[in-house]
């Protein structure tokens, strides 16, 4: 069936915002945050470059990402419009959407605890009838058309994600202007403009330093499984294990919920993660109970851990490698290999994350990006050197030290691709 699709005329648009009007008018009972956004390219008006906006929403893609990567099963595809639809009772309010969509479409509503976006007015359409963000737009800039209307010729500047099939055609040059002949505006200008246009980020490890403790606390008790001989009392071990959970579901918007996050095994690596997490946390019980052998329990745990690291991939960007020496999954393996006395292990997953570590340093150094250089120390000194010059007790702690100083930058370096900061960047060239 031939269901329809945005187009977007850039030549058209005036930046007037009528079509969010629209779509506040047509969904207020129901809408707390905008379903629809203008993005300007050169909100400061520099004379050196051109003006032009983006009218962007939900593209309700072929391949939604957003579908794909919820853990509950909470976005549906409408049969007759095509519409990818989010169903609010069944969201968890974990926000993975919002970082897999590179659109920036679905909204997290602290008010609802759950996520929000675009509808595609699917009601309407049923109906015959355009989106209300269409029929407000005075100068015809945004209309909808058959979605095999053509292939999109036109890539606007701040807009990516081809990948997953968007329901929009662009059309106009003043979309796509070209930057090769743009003189250089200089380095004073060049910093006021990122200064001035510099995006909200997505992700902070200041709103999810609950995660931190979980991946960390993750990391440590499957190393100490894996590691063998005594471990410890049950209920401290357990006790641990049980807190990382709860810590990770503490972020939630809507915690009571949170048995749904298992729903989407077929194609969300978050559900994996919370499933195998809690497998591991099933299986150590067992092991205490003499019922389970350890290296069941352990390799469930790294199983998880390499599940973590899957859940972060729509959002790390560290070239050319997308690895990163914070992985969960090195923390747990440089972990086990120091408590367990496995030089093998422990220089093997060491001198990965060292490499890792220093490469991503000089990586961000070359491209004036801040590398932090003291606290680089610290983390070098506990993870690294600490473990070489130190007995086993300071080598352990100076590792788990080291690699959560890590796991911190992990989380600060994290980057969304949204389209606001794709047009600062390139409103920075
Ligand atoms: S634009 Fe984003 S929210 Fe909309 S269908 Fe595509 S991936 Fe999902
Ligand atoms: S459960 Fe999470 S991924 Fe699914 S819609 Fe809600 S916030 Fe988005
Ligand atoms: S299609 Fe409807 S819900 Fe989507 S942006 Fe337009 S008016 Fe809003």
């Amino acid at each position: 069936m031939n269901t329809p699709r945005f187009v977007f005329h850039a030549d058209r648009c005036t930046g007037c915002e009528a079509c969010a009007v629209g779509c506040w008018m047509e969904n207020r009972a129901v809408q707390t945050l905008p379903w629809r956004k203008v993005h300007t390219f050169n909100p400061h008006r520099r004379p050196d470059l051109p003006v032009f906006h983006l009218s962007l929403a939900c593209h309700h893609c072929a391949h939604p990402a957003c579908l794909e990567n919820c853990p509950a099963g909470a976005y549906r595809r409408d049969p007759v419009t095509g519409a990818v639809i989010i169903h609010a009772d069944a969201c968890l309010g974990c926000r993975y959407c919002t970082w897999a969509c590179p659109h920036d479409a679905p909204r997290f509503s602290a008010a609802l605890g759950t996520v929000e976006k675009c509808t595609f007015c699917s009601s309407r359409l049923a109906e015959g009838r355009v989106p209300a963000c269409v029929a407000r737009c005075p100068v015809d800039a945004l209309g909808i058309e058959p979605r095999d209307g053509g292939p999109a010729t036109v890539t606007p500047a701040g807009f990516h994600g081809w990948e997953l099939e968007p329901g929009i055609r662009f059309e106009g040059e003043a979309a796509a202007p070209r930057f090769a002949s743009r003189p250089d505006p200089g380095p004073i200008a060049r910093v006021l403009t990122s200064l001035l246009t510099v995006p909200e980020p997505r992700i902070t490890l200041r709103g999810e330093w609950t995660l931190v403790v979980f991946t960390t606390l993750l990391a440590v008790l499957t190393a100490r499984m894996a590691a063998g001989g005594n471990l410890g009392p049950p209920a401290l071990f357990l006790g641990a294990g049980a807190a990382a959970m709860l810590l990770s579901a503490a972020h939630l918007g809507r915690p009571e919920r949170a048995w749904r996050a298992v729903l989407n095994l077929r194609s969300s690596w978050l559900s994996r993660e919370i499933l195998l997490a809690s497998g591991f946390l099933g299986l150590s019980a067992g092991v205490f109970a003499g019922l389970v052998p350890a290296w069941a329990a352990a390799l469930t745990g790294f199983a998880a851990l390499f599940a973590v690291d899957r859940v972060y991939r729509v959002a790390l960007k560290v070239p050319p490698f997308n690895l990163h020496s914070g992985h969960a999954l090195l923390n747990g393996l440089y972990l086990a290999g120091i408590l367990e006395g496995n030089a093998y292990v422990a220089a093997g997953a060491g001198g990965v994350k060292l490499f890792l570590y220093v490469y991503r340093k000089v990586h961000f150094a070359r491209r004036g990006r801040g590398v932090r250089p003291a606290l680089s120390v610290a983390r070098m000194a506990a993870g690294f050197l600490a473990p070489a010059l130190a007995g086993p007790a300071w080598a352990a702690a100076g590792v788990v030290l080291g690699d959560l100083l890590d796991r911190c930058e992990y989380y600060d370096e994290l980057e969304i691709p949204t389209p606001a900061a794709a047009l600062a960047e390139a409103a920075g060239r």
